[in-house]
C-alpha cells in the first residue's frame, strides 16, 4: 500500500486526515505549525479559523447551511467540533473558535492511525500526498506546486477584519439586536448619525494603508472596507453598514457597523465586513471614530494576505487529483473554493474518493443535485480566464427547483443514495 500523506493540518487537512484514518488506513499528517506561522495563523492548533468565527448559515434552504448538511452525512470533523463549540448568532453556526481547534487538534493527535509529523513542506513526499496548505501555503510550496502545473502565479490577495474585546464597546450607544429581529440578539450594532458617518467615511478613505505591495488582484468577496469605501459615499449604506432591519427604540439610523460575537464567553466581537490593509495605528484611529467604539480595545488589527489556489479548471480532476500527477490531490482553498465550509468539504469529499479508489471500486462522482457535487463541478469546468476561488450558492446548480426546501430535500436523498451505492 502506498503511503498516504497529508500536508497541512487545516480545515481541508484534518477532515481528509480522520476520515481516512477512521476508515482503517494509516495517515502521515504534515503541519509545519509551531516552528512556522503565516500571518494569519496565530493558534498551535490545528484547523484555526484565521478571520471570522462564522460558519455561515444553518438554514437548509441556504446554500451553505445545506452544504453542512451533506458534510454530516460523511461525519465531518467540522460539524461534530462546531456542535461543541458553537456561540449564538441568529441563524448563522458560529463557534468559539479556540475551543473549536482545541476539540479538532485533540481528536487528530489522539488518533492511533495518524502520525503527524511537524515541518515545513517543500516537496512532495514519496507516496500519495493530499495538499491541503490553503490560501497561505508557505513560499518552498508554492514553487513546488508552481513547477508541477508549470504556472507561475498562484495567488492574489484578500484582507481579514478587526477583533474587539467586549468590554471595551460603550454600551450606552451601542446596541443588542440581529436585523429584522431575526433569531437573537446577538449582534452588536454601532450606529451612525448623518454627520458622524461623514467625519467617519473621509477619515476612513483618506488613512494609510499599510502595504507598499500592489494589490491589483483584490477578491471582490474580501474586499478591503477602504477600497470599497472609494467606490463612492453610498457603497458602505448600501454593504456592511447596512442600516435597514436595525432600527432601535423607534430610532432609524444614517448607517449601522455590526460586531459579532466570536467566543463562547462573549468577551471578544469581530467587525463584519470590516476586513482592512490599513496600519494598524490607523485602524486604531479610524475605527475610534465608530459610535461606541471610542475606547475599543483591538486584540487583533486586520491584515492583508495572499490567497494562493490553482486554476481548477486547468488542472484539477473531480477526484481533486492533478491532471498531469495521478497520486497528488489539491484540496481546501488552493483547490479554487472560497470559505471555510467549503475547504473543509473538499478534504472531506477528495478523501471518500480516495477511500473508493483504493478500495478498488470505479471512480463515481457524487450527484450534481447536491450542492458539493455542484461547486465541485463548478470549479472542475469554469472558464478559466480569470477564475477565482467559488462558495457554496445555488447558483451553480444545475436543474435548481424554486422551493429551496424541496430542493435541498432533493439533494440529501441523492446523497444518501449515492452513498448506500458507493461508499
Ligand atoms: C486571513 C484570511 C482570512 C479568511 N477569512 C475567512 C472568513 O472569514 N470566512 C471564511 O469562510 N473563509 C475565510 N478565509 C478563506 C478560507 O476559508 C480559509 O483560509 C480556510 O482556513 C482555508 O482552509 P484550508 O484548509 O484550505 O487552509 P488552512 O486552514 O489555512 O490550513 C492550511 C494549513 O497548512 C499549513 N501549511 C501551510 N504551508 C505548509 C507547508 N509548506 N508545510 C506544512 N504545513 C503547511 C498551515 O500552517 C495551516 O495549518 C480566509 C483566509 C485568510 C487567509
Amino acid at each position: 500500500m502506498e503511503k498516504i500523506n497529508v500536508i497541512g493540518a487545516g480545515l481541508a487537512g484534518v477532515e481528509a486526515s480522520l476520515y481516512l484514518a477512521n476508515a482503517g488506513y494509516k495517515v502521515f499528517l504534515y503541519e509545519q505549525k509551531p516552528i512556522k506561522k503565516s500571518p494569519a495563523h496565530h493558534s498551535n492548533d490545528y484547523a484555526e479559523l484565521v478571520c471570522s468565527n462564522s460558519l455561515k448559515s444553518k438554514k437548509i434552504d441556504n446554500a451553505c447551511g445545506l452544504l453542512k448538511y451533506e458534510m454530516e452525512k460523511f461525519n465531518s470533523i467540522m460539524m461534530e467540533a462546531s456542535k461543541e463549540s458553537e456561540v449564538p448568532a441568529g441563524n448563522a453556526l458560529s463557534v468559539d473558535r479556540d475551543l473549536f481547534s482545541r476539540y479538532i487538534t485533540a481528536k487528530i493527535k489522539n488518533h492511533p492511525n495518524i502520525t503527524i509529523i511537524e515541518e515545513e513542506v517543500t516537496n512532495l513526499k514519496e507516496g500519495i500526498n493530499i495538499i491541503a496548505t490553503g490560501p497561505l501555503t508557505s513560499d518552498g510550496l508554492s514553487k513546488c506546486i508552481s513547477s508541477l502545473i508549470g504556472e507561475d502565479n498562484l495567488y492574489f490577495y484578500d484582507a481579514a477584519a478587526p477583533l474587539i474585546e467586549a468590554d471595551s464597546i460603550n454600551m450606552n450607544i451601542a446596541f443588542k439586536k440581529s436585523r429584522y429581529d431575526q433569531g437573537d440578539d446577538s449582534y452588536i450594532n454601532c450606529p451612525f448619525t448623518k454627520e458622524q458617518y461623514d467625519v467617519f467615511y473621509n477619515e476612513l478613505i483618506n488613512a494609510q494603508i499599510a502595504s507598499i505591495h500592489e494589490f491589483d488582484k483584490v477578491f471582490e468577496g474580501c474586499m478591503p472596507i477602504e477600497v470599497m469605501a472609494r467606490r463612492g459615499e453610498k457603497t458602505l449604506r448600501f454593504g456592511p453598514m447596512k442600516p435597514k432591519g436595525l432600527d432601535y427604540n423607534g430610532q432609524k439610523f444614517y448607517a449601522v457597523i455590526q460586531l459579532r460575537q466570536d467566543n463562547v464567553s462573549a468577551s471578544l466581537y469581530n467587525m463584519v465586513g470590516f476586513q482592512t490593509n490599513l496600519t494598524y495605528q490607523e485602524q486604531k484611529r479610524v475605527f475610534s471614530l465608530i459610535p461606541g467604539l471610542e475606547n475599543a480595545k483591538f486584540v487583533r488589527y486586520g491584515l492583508m494576505h495572499r490567497n494562493t489556489f490553482i486554476c481548477a479548471p486547468k488542472y484539477l480532476n473531480k477526484d481533486f487529483s492533478l491532471r498531469n500527477k495521478e497520486n497528488v490531490y489539491i484540496v481546501g482553498q488552493l483547490s479554487g473554493v472560497e470559505g471555510y465550509v467549503e475547504s473543509a468539504m473538499t478534504g472531506l469529499l477528495c478523501a471518500v474518493y480516495l477511500r473508493q479508489k483504493l478500495e478498488g471500486k470505479k471512480f463515481v462522482p457524487v450527484p450534481e443535485t447536491t450542492i458539493m457535487g455542484s461547486l465541485i463541478n463548478y470549479i472542475c469546468s469554469a472558464s478559466t480566464k480569470n477564475f477565482a476561488p467559488m462558495n457554496a450558492n445555488f447558483g451553480i446548480m444545475l436543474n435548481m427547483l424554486k422551493d429551496r426546501e424541496e430542493m435541498a430535500k432533493r439533494s440529501l436523498d441523492s446523497l444518501d443514495e449515492w452513498i448506500k451505492e458507493n461508499v
